[in-house]
């Protein structure tokens, strides 16, 4: 059992439960403050390991990921589970890679690209702690890319849900019954 991610308490119930690749994933509710969150539950064959930048391995650590991701949203008017989602992601997608050992700034990139079509300020946040910008033009340099960009993230992030989660949840039901896997994002209510 875990833990409600928005106020600690121990219990929540099972509102959905759907079986993925290598495991269940579960949409649960909060007994207390009746938040949504999602779990997975997998089988974890090996440890995955960080390579540093000064080479230090170490085993690989959703909540360091997490807090990394959640600093560089904060504030920010994403929805709700948003960072959540982004670390599910990431996580799925390296452990699905098969790989050992991955270096950090592979993960790094992931969250960039991510962050990149959701929130411009998130993003330069998260980039200018992980590209340790040293001085202003590093950091003019990263918003003029994002100013001269493709057009699909200058999109103002609150236009984002435009639709229930429900319905982004039939979305995107019906389109692993096509058989594409990497489909529609569910935005968590
Ligand atoms: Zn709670």
């Amino acid at each position: 059992m875990m833990n409600c991610p928005y106020c600690g308490f121990h219990d929540s119930k099972v509102i959905d439960s759907r079986e993925i690749n290598d495991g269940v994933r579960r949409r649960r509710q909060c007994l207390k403050c009746s938040s949504r969150f999602t779990t997975y539950e997998r089988l974890q064959p090996v440890g995955l390991f960080v390579i540093k930048k000064d080479k230090r391995r170490e085993e690989f650590n959703r909540d360091k990921l997490l807090t990394g991701i959640r600093k560089a949203c904060e504030k920010r008017p994403l929805p709700s589970g948003t960072v959540d989602e982004i670390a599910d992601d990431i996580e799925a997608e390296l452990y699905h890679s098969g790989k050992l050992e991955v270096p950090s700034s592979v993960i790094g990139d992931m969250v960039m690209e991510r962050l990149k079509s959701l929130d411009h300020i998130a993003y330069i946040r998260f980039a200018s702690v992980y590209r340790e910008f040293a001085d202003i033009t590093t950091l003019k340099e990263v918003v003029d890319s994002l100013v001269s960009g493709e057009p699909e993230i200058t999109r103002p992030t609150n236009q984002l849900p435009l639709l229930s989660a429900e319905e982004l949840e039939e979305l995107s039901k019906r389109d692993q019954r096509k058989g594409e896997t990497k489909s529609v994002r569910t935005i968590k209510a």
